[in-house]
């Protein structure tokens, strides 16, 4: 279970509570039981969604954009891998889906402007899903894809186009020409 401080960072991290974020905390409270939190690095989170969720883990586990240790594959599913660099350790869990669609048809039906009833759908919808077990939430399988690697620090390089400095892995030589990402899609 998480801790109410840890609800509360949540929500105040992401802004409001939403059902979005009830999944995410889910999948993190169950991402910090079996993982840990992540301490320099040791866990890695890939998120398949840029959707709300990923904010309660981004929170919860410590994994962060910055850090090189949250990793977003934009393929628009509601699909979260973990990965302990220690051990090797690893799942991805993946949506069951379902777990509130009666509510959304219910939300679906309602007028626009009946923002009281709109409300209280979404309460039953956190409810409903900050009270499911586990396996009735996502589905937990091994992780699909390999560890990614560590963060590593590259050499800049000048793009021979818009002569930028960019990261030395993002250029590519065509016809001679040392170009970074959006002058090679000028181009080609
Ligand atoms: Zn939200
Ligand atoms: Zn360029």
């Amino acid at each position: 279970m998480l801790t109410q401080k840890q609800f509360d960072g949540v929500v105040a991290f992401h802004g409001h509570l939403c059902p979005g974020l009830a999944f995410g905390m889910r999948v993190g409270e169950w991402a910090i039981e079996q993982f840990g939190c992540a301490e320099d690095e040791e866990v890695v989170a890939v998120v398949e969604t840029d959707m709300c969720s990923v904010d309660a883990i981004q929170f919860l586990l410590g994994c962060t954009f910055g850090k090189g240790n949250f990793i977003f594959l934009d393929y628009g599913k509601n699909a979260y891998s973990f990965f302990r660099r220690n051990d090797g350790k690893n799942a991805r869990l993946m949506t069951r889906g379902g777990l509130v669609t009666d509510l959304r048809e219910e939300q679906n039906k309602l007028a626009p402007d009946d923002t009281e009833a709109r409300h209280q759908i979404q309460h039953k919808m956190i409810d409903r899903i900050m009270d499911a077990k586990f396996e009735d939430i996502f589905t937990i399988t091994p992780a699909q894809i390999a560890m990614p690697e560590t963060a590593r620090i590259h050499n800049s390089i000048r793009c021979g186009n818009c002569g930028e400095q960019v990261m030395a892995t993002r250029i590519e030589e065509i016809n001679g020409n040392r170009l970074c990402i959006p002058c090679r899609k000028k181009l080609l």
